[in-house]
């Protein structure tokens, strides 16, 4: 999609700090981390959230899910633990609107996944 920041770095029309990549998925290192380790893992198809995964992405979410656990290896926090998250919509706090798997890890995160 012409306008969207994500498939601009998957088409290299700006850069990222890329770590991973595969005919589908592709991932970089967040501008902003949250953690000391914060990758987002991307599918190469611009789908914009959760909302709008159908029957035919099934195989490509199942890779996603592979391509997340390889970014945990590469980035070093496989064994130490991690966190992926997905938001979706305004009130998911989604700001990019091509749907991604943030991976947060390097250190304790803590048990509540919401912070006020
Ligand atoms: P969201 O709030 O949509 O779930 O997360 C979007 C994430 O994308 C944010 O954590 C933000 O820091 C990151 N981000 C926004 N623009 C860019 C960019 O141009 N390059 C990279 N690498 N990350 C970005
Ligand atoms: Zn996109």
């Amino acid at each position: 999609m012409a306008d969207c920041i994500f498939c601009k770095i998957i088409n290299r029309e700006i850069p990222g700090n890329i770590v991973f990549e595969t005919d589908d998925v592709i991932a970089f290192e967040d501008a902003h981390p949250n953690a000391p380790v914060h990758y987002l893992v991307v599918p190469k198809k611009h789908i914009t959230c959760m909302n709008d995964i159908n029957e035919e992405d099934i195989e490509l979410m199942g890779k996603i899910q592979l391509a997340i656990k390889e970014v945990a290896k590469i980035t070093g926090i496989s064994e130490s633990g991690y966190r992926v998250i997905t938001n979706c919509g305004d009130d998911g706090g989604q700001m990019v609107k091509h749907i991604h798997y943030h991976v947060l890890g390097g250190k304790h995160l803590g048990c509540k996944i919401v912070h006020e």
